[in-house]
């Protein structure tokens, strides 16, 4: 079976790949051709998950799933949320997203946060929509060299390294990506065997 993964981000793709079974073919947006960025133009992190989703399907017609992540600090309000990508410009830089980030909570004691993940998956021409979260803080500074995003200023609750350190089997376990694709598996496991 082929599956797309509505993203142009290698990393997301590298982290679901590593925990998505091996009998299911996964493609990205450039495996199938699709070079373009899908706009993100949703109000919500869900919006923009089936906006990625149903944009595939319309135009490629594969079976396909989209994840949108935002971050969501509690001392700003939910910020960056949404708009994490773009937070410090269209540049969507990630190292200017931390300084813009670590400035803004700059002086604050409360530096609670998570990472949310909506992933909407469109098969047999239905839909579904998964959702997962982690909690953490944000620390002072950006420490550790894995991952991508965020990742080097977020220590999961629990643990004393940020997702930059930790190896990515432990981000998998306990992440937000991969604690929504387990969902999504599980969803395919049952597909599959109402179609036996
Ligand atoms: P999107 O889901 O690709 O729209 O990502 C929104 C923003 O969150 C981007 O700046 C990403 O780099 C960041 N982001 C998404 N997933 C993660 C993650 O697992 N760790 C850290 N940052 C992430």
């Amino acid at each position: 079976m082929k599956l797309v993964f509505a993203t142009h981000n290698k990393n997301k793709v590298e982290e679901v790949r590593a925990i998505f079974p091996a009998h299911i073919s996964l493609l990205s947006l450039t495996d199938i051709g699709c070079l373009e960025d899908i706009p993100e133009t949703g109000k919500t992190l869900q919006e923009n998950a089936i906006l990625k989703a149903n944009f595939v399907t319309q135009n490629f017609g594969y079976p396909c799933f989209a994840d949108d992540t935002g971050l969501l600090v509690d001392s700003l309000n939910g910020a960056p949320g949404v708009y994490s990508a773009r937070y410090a410009g269209e540049q969507r830089d990630a190292d200017d997203n931390m300084d813009k980030l670590l400035k803004e909570l700059i002086n604050k004691t409360e530096r609670t946060a998570r990472f949310e993940t909506v992933i909407a998956l469109n098969i047999n021409n239905e839909q579904y929509v998964f959702t997962a979260k982690v909690e953490g803080v944000i620390i002072q500074e950006k420490i550790g060299e894995k991952g991508f995003g965020y990742d080097p200023v977020f220590k999961p609750n629990g643990y004393t390294k940020t997702f930059a350190e930790l190896p990515l089997e432990v981000k998998n376990k306990i992440g937000h990506r991969g604690k929504a694709i387990q969902k999504l598996i599980m969803c395919l496991k049952s597909l599959a065997q109402v179609t036996d």
